[in-house]
């Protein structure tokens, strides 16, 4: 009889190596399918979208006006300050864990392998150019999703699947899509790594940002004896280079797979990896030895500011989507009075300036006379605009004495409200 004891309780080799350390392959698949599917939904739901046409600012399913720069400054500050905060906590970790380079990198490279390991084809076999042709078609048609997807932040989805459908019908829209998805065939057919080893910004820019408690992957040079020099981390790494060279490389993008190839190697031999993340190069600084706030990359004052700078922005951004938003107004007597056997009626200009983002309806009502109305009750104003409309202010001459009586005009948006006094005027007989 089979024991399937050994096998039952053995850790799964993908959460853990056979030295038991965690294995970081997993949980960077899965944060990139997180952010995938983010980048995907996010537009076509509404939940972040730049429409320049039609004047609109998607942010967190909040609808607001394309030109509420200040919202727009605040929005970007937010971004700002999230990348900052995690260049200078955790390194690179955003371009290989996060970053839609790599994710489309590292799709278009495992792609290529699996078709070629299920065609069994290397370069020179038969099947070869089959398996390159099917790669190529693959990319082709994620490229075109990606394009449809990335106009979507800058237009409506209709619009988008409409150009995408006949893009000669609208040219902009089409060569937004198309445009976008022909750079995205490139760079997953040719371009690759080589965009962020040479072309991409952002590495050279937040290096700039790390010192020596800024989390790297380093190869411990203390235990080099233990390097068997099987060269299988240089094999693995997506970006072909030798952590053992040194720690902070420019082209090392912090994806944590050369630490999965050791443990495996040298965990079958009994020992721990010789490369792992680590705060700064000190040999003190080994993960087992730090408090909770150092595991967090938090090891400073400065530090803690740094990452405090992400909450307060996006406070400053979610004030200004659902805070309070200010209502002023104005009014002018036109002098029209009009006398009727039951009723007086008095002509206003009256002004109303919307502070809000977004084009709200106000109502209008009048206090001071018993029985008094007001003609119009609703008034719908644009984002951050005002407007003069005229209105009548009726009151029974029953409630009313010949002469001045002071009123209050009220105007209310659900968020705020404003009142004002005037004069109601009611002539003799
Ligand atoms: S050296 Fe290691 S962490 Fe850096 S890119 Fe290569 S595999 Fe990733
Ligand atoms: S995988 Fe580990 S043991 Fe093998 S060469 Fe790299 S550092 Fe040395």
């Amino acid at each position: 009889m089979i024991d399937l004891t050994d096998r039952l309780i053995q850790t799964p080799t993908v959460i853990r190596a056979a030295n038991g350390s965690v294995k970081w392959h997993a949980p960077r698949r899965l944060l990139q399918l997180l952010c995938g599917v983010l980048l995907i939904t996010l537009p076509l739901t509404n939940g972040l979208r730049l429409d320049l046409r039609r004047d609109e600012f998607y942010f967190a399913w909040h609808k607001m006006a394309a030109h509420d720069l200040f919202l727009l400054f605040w929005v970007s500050m937010l971004g700002v300050a999230l990348l900052s905060a995690i260049s200078f906590l955790y390194g690179r970790l955003w371009c290989g864990w996060v970053c839609p380079q790599t994710l489309a990198s590292d799709f278009a490279d495992s792609l290529r392998t699996r078709l070629d390991r299920a065609l069994h084809t290397r370069p020179g076999r038969s099947r070869f150019a089959l398996a390159r042709s099917l790669w190529a078609l693959a990319v082709l048609a994620v490229s075109l999703g990606t394009g449809v997807v990335f106009a979507c932040y800058w237009l409506a989805p209709a619009a988008v699947f409409a150009a995408t459908r006949a893009p000669w019908l609208d040219p902009a829209a089409g060569l937004t899509v198309y445009g976008s998805a022909a750079v995205l065939a490139a760079d997953m057919l040719w371009l690759r790594r080589r965009f962020c080893s040479h072309l991409c910004p952002y590495g050279p820019l937040m290096s700039t940002l790390g010192d020596q408690n800024t989390l790297a992957v380093r190869y411990l040079i203390e235990r080099g004896d233990d390097c068997i020099g099987c060269h299988k981390c240089e094999t693995d790494c997506p970006m072909g280079i030798d952590i053992k060279q040194g720690v902070g490389q420019h082209a090392c993008i912090g994806c944590g797979e050369c630490i999965d190839s050791c443990n495996d190697v040298l965990g079958k031999r009994g020992k721990s990896g010789l490369i792992e993340f680590r705060y700064g190069t000190e040999a003190a600084h080994v993960t087992k030895a730090l408090t909770l706030t150092q595991r967090l990359g938090l090891w400073d004052g400065r530090r803690a500011m740094v990452a405090l700078t992400v909450p307060a922005c996006l406070a400053v951004v979610l004030g200004l989507i659902y805070g309070h938003w200010p209502v002023g107004a104005s009014v002018n007597a036109r002098g029209d009075i009009v006398r009727t056997a039951t009723e007086i009626r008095n002509g206003y200009l009256f002004t109303v300036d919307s502070g809000d983002p977004n084009p709200a309806a106000f109502t209008l009502s009048v206090t001071g006379i018993p029985g008094a109305w007001i003609v119009p009750q609703t008034l719908t104003i644009g984002a951050h605009d005002s407007r003069t409309v005229p209105i009548t202010v009726t009151g029974p001459t029953a409630s009313l004495s010949v002469g001045r009586t002071p009123i209050r005009l009220r105007v209310s948006s659900g968020r705020d409200s404003k009142e004002i006094q005037t004069i109601f005027y009611m002539p003799a007989p």
